[in-house]
């Protein structure tokens, strides 16, 4: 899930992005109106995050620069953050096609909540987790639940999962499940595949993924 976070203030986008990576989304920070919308042009975002006083563009009038354009998916939720004392920016922002608001200063799980339920609606996932064995899996909020307990698992590991049990019964190639894991993540990192397969059999259990040598993975 790729999330765009339109914001100047350094601190507050700062803070959104720690907490949006640490969630396993993959994020990117504008913090000017103009270069949002030209990112929002040429790439596609599962959902914005909008200041709305931002030089370039303000949030309203990228806002309604995306509604007249052909080039953006009109489905995808956005977000906006106003400032507390601008409730007319509230109304304003919802006229113009915002999926919900925040009000600054605000509370940063309770963003995250939203933002979770934003995607949720948008993807028409409501009630479409993922349920193997006694694993539950909610490819919006990017909740894992193993015997009904939390599981933590790092953004790529999330990624493996999610890509062997939606082909539940057929072996992923590596590459495939390589791809996956860029699309889900744009950070770096190092482990390679094998060390995410193996920390998913640790955090879950040994015997979800079998090994095919040479070809890839499978949940059988
Ligand atoms: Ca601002």
């Amino acid at each position: 899930m790729r999330v765009l976070v339109v914001e100047d203030e350094p601190l507050i986008a700062d803070g959104i992005q720690v907490i949006l990576k640490q969630e396993g989304y993959a994020v990117d920070v504008m913090a000017n109106g103009l270069h949002a919308f030209d990112a929002l042009m040429s790439e596609t975002f599962d959902l914005m995050i909008l200041d709305i006083g931002l030089p370039g563009l303000s949030g309203f009038e990228l806002l309604s620069k995306l509604r007249k354009s052909t080039g953006f998916n009109k489905e995808t939720p956005v977000l906006i953050l106003t400032a507390r004392d601008a409730i007319d920016d509230r109304i304003l922002g919802l006229d113009q096609g915002a999926d919900d608001y925040m009000v600054k200063p605000f509370d940063i799980y309770e963003l995250i909540a939203r933002v979770r339920a934003l995607l949720r609606r948008s993807k028409g996932r409501a009630n479409n987790v993922i349920q193997y064995d006694e694993i539950e899996v909610d490819p919006a909020s990017h909740h894992v639940t193993y015997k009904q307990q939390p599981v933590k698992l790092r953004p790529r590991e999330f990624a493996v999962l999610v890509t062997l049990l939606e082909n539940q019964g057929k072996v992923v190639s590596k590459n495939k499940l390589e791809e996956s894991i860029y699309a889900w993540n744009n950070e770096v990192e190092s482990n390679a595949l094998e060390v995410h397969i193996h920390h998913l059999r640790k955090k879950l259990f040994s015997s979800l993924i079998k090994t095919i040598r040479g070809v890839g993975y499978i949940v059988p």
